[in-house]
């Protein structure tokens, strides 16, 4: 295929939307900016695109699990590395990567980095530094500036392609008016400065009196939402900079997005749970509530539960120890109801909605984001499809400032979402964790139309939860460990909440455990039932049981990182009960929680699998019980049963399985591991650390962290 010497190919990599999100943004800026430019994912590359060719390529690419390339892209990383490619193969082309990772795991943007030396190795040419932002942080601290000095230098590199006399006549005529004059015009937009004139004045009460009516009584008791009166002395909505200061905002998103309303009401939920699930091998399946049980006693420092849901008959899925399940968890029905009463929507809400495209958009390439169905109702849309609780990225907080009346709040919002205000920004809402839901109340003149806030929700993603039963023990179920998340009314937090997952699960099973966990009406209008419950199995083709069972096993798990080593054990149970012939590897167990006495979750079960010699080597730590001598961490425990561990390493060949908390507790546990190598195995600190990589590319060092 013959290619425009100035198109840019513009490629994204995404696992849960957030690349292609970025690389759809700049994809608007590039047309924008008059430049000719093709948006493609990854796995739309075929035969018919012949990318050695192309002059100009820019890669936004998330990475996932640990290190690896995001599912949509294992065509092109297979392609990538085929090992017949010559030296010379990319020499045309010149490229940009804008990685996206997170620095709380290991190989922090891995697919990125390694995407980025192989296009090098093999010739091509880096027009722009690569980025590599970190979600950890907050990823448009990079993503921002990056972007911002991605078009300028797109700019400067096209027009040299295009200078090159021998292309000339291949230029596309968007490009060939790609001067200094639409140069400047881009940063013109992109860096509009606004002076604000407006008197603003001490903000007082009246801005938030509307809010104090019967109805929103109801709403603020229910959910306890802090006073009117406590919101204004937040820093959030306080004015940083003064009136009279520049403040420079980016580009205003354009509207795309258009909504009639049938007079039908709309209540069937199936087609909400069957759009496209990140990392499925299975549909979702409807799954009732078996158990629910509390691990911990009363006063834990976290409450953790156990959950058992049974398949459906006509589909039992089958998994393996070690796999995953996504759970398809919906908002809270309390506060879908308070967000559809502060967009005043409740005339509306259940009624069938019908989305397309608004013919007068700007916007190119607009499409409905594929998360929504184009036919479904408000009230579904926000219970299922939608990240109520998400974080506003800075475009939709530039549109809400275009709907707040107020002109104090205005203006705060206008600072929050200014380049002068990017620390603002980071340390009020992003580290702060305020939701859109948050924002309204704490800007309650701030009233977006409802194809704004459908336009830039992002997708409310599925939670994994690790399986804590053998499919060989009880085939028909699944069962799965967690804590629940109890987020305070703190900071710009305005109130209370159970994480989203957790609060659910813990909601619907509440009468089975005998948790107190107030009923909320959940599925209000909609047709599921509160004992029901979608999950489907993600793919995790690593996270396994090795194929001999006689390798030894290694396992470390604090907390409810135990969950898939409950698993593994029943299914080695389960097997030996099959044929008490076989033989089973040894089997060590790192354990570790806060209090023997609260906390010691799966005690009885773990003491039992010991008895029965299914696990050989129990090893528990206490971190934060004063009665309890010994070892604080799993790591500590690894260095002091060095001598054994490093025998079983090195000279047994065994399997090494870590799951847990990816920020600090894996780091230290591998660098434990390096120890124990170092002290028994008389390795150099390189040799041992050597050793463990090549574990892990063996696959026979595993991790399924999470942050
Ligand atoms: P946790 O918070 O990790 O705490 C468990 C124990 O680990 C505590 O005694 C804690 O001690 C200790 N700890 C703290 N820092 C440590 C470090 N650097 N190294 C070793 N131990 C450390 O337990 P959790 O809340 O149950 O969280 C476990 C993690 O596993 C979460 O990230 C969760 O998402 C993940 N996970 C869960 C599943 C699942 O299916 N539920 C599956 C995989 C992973 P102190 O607090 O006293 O310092």
């Amino acid at each position: 295929m013959k290619v425009s010497r100035a198109r840019i190919m513009l490629l994204f990599a995404s696992e849960t939307g957030q690349a292609k999100a970025i690389a759809e943004d700049i994809y608007d800026k590039c047309l924008n900016a008059k430049l000719s430019c093709l948006l493609r994912c990854v796995s739309e590359i075929d035969n018919s695109v012949d990318l050695s060719q192309e002059p100009c390529v820019v890669l936004v690419g998330s990475t996932t699990g640990d290190g690896d390339p995001p599912e949509t892209a294992q065509k092109f990383w297979r392609t990538l590395h085929k090992k017949d490619l010559p030296r010379d193969h990319f020499s045309r082309m010149h490229y940009t990567v804008l990685g996206l990772g997170d620095t709380n795991y290991t190989n922090f943007c891995n697919f990125g980095k390694t995407v980025d030396a192989r296009l090098e190795s093999l010739g091509a040419k880096r027009f722009y530094e690569c980025g590599w932002a970190d979600d950890g942080t907050g990823l448009e601290e990079v993503v921002e500036p990056w972007t911002e000095g991605l078009l300028q230098s797109l700019q400067k590199h096209l027009m040299n392609v295009s200078s090159d006399s021998a292309a000339s006549e291949e230029l596309c005529s968007a490009s060939m008016r790609t001067n200094q004059e639409d140069a400047n015009q881009i940063l013109d937009n992109n860096r509009k400065e606004e002076v604000e004139n407006n008197h603003i004045g001490v903000q007082s009460n009246s801005a938030y009196n509307h809010l104090d009516d019967k109805k929103s009584k109801i709403f603020f008791d229910d959910l306890g939402i802090l006073e009117n009166s406590c919101i204004l002395n937040l820093p959030v909505v306080a004015l940083s900079f003064s009136p009279e200061s520049k403040l420079s905002l980016p580009v205003l998103p354009q509207p795309y997005l258009d909504i009639s309303y049938s007079q039908e009401d709309y209540s069937d939920c199936d087609n909400l749970v069957r759009s496209p699930l990140p990392s499925a091998t299975s549909d979702p399946v409807k799954c009732h509530i078996e158990s629910s049980r509390v691990l911990t006693e009363n006063d834990a420092v976290k409450t953790t539960l156990e959950i058992t849901l049974k398949f459906p008959q006509e589909n039992l899925l089958g998994f393996e120890p070690g796999d995953s399940f996504g759970v398809i968890a919906p908002n809270d029905a309390r506060e879908v109801d308070l967000l559809i009463w502060l967009l005043g929507l409740e005339d509306v809400a259940n009624k069938k909605f019908l989305l397309a495209i608004s013919p007068s958009t700007k916007k190119k390439a607009a499409a409905i984001p594929s998360h929504i169905p184009a036919e479904a109702s408000l009230r579904a849309a926000f219970t299922y499809c939608l990240d109520i609780r998400a974080v506003p990225k800075k475009p939709f907080i530039r549109v809400l400032v275009e709907y707040t009346s107020d002109e104090q709040q205005k203006r705060r919002l206008k600072e929050l979402v200014s380049k002068e205000g990017m620390q603002e920004y980071g340390k009020c809402i992003r580290d702060a964790m305020v939701s859109f839901l948050d924002l309204l109340l704490l800007f309650p003149s701030c009233k977006p139309p409802v194809t704004a806030v459908l336009e830039h929700l992002p997708r409310l993603l599925p939670r994994p939860y690790s399986a804590a039963s053998s499919s060989l023990r009880e085939p028909g179920q699944v069962s799965f460990v967690y804590n629940l998340i109890d987020i305070p009314r703190e900071g710009s937090i305005v109130f209370g909440r159970k994480g989203v997952c957790s609060g659910y699960l813990t909601r619907i099973g509440s009468k089975l455990s005998g948790i107190e966990m107030e009923l909320s009406d959940q599925m209000k209008g909609l047709s599921l039932k509160e004992d029901v419950v979608y999950i489907y199995l993600r793919n995790n083709q690593s996270f396994r049981l090795p194929d001999d069972l006689k390798t030894p096993i290694i396992m470390v798990g604090p907390g409810t990182g135990v969950a898939p080593f409950v698993g593994f054990l029943q299914h080695l149970e389960a097997k030996s009960e099959q044929d008490p012939t076989l033989q089973l590897g040894e089997s060590w167990l790192f354990f570790g929680c806060r209090h023997k006495d609260k906390d010691n979750i799966f005690k009885t079960e773990l003491k039992e699998f010991t008895e029965k010699k299914i696990l050989n080597q129990l090893c528990v730590c206490y971190s934060r019980d004063p009665k309890e001598a010994g070892s604080k961490y799993v790591q500590d425990n690894i260095i002091l049963y060095g001598d054994k561990v490093s025998s079983l390493i090195v000279d047994k060949g065994a399997m090494i399985y870590v799951c847990g908390d990816a920020k600090n507790m894996a780091k230290d546990v591998l660098d434990s591991f390096a120890t124990v190598l170092e002290k028994h195995k008389s390795f150099s600190n390189h040799e041992a650390r050597n050793h463990l990589a090549q574990m892990q590319v063996k696959k026979k060092y595993l991790q399924d962290v999470w942050s």
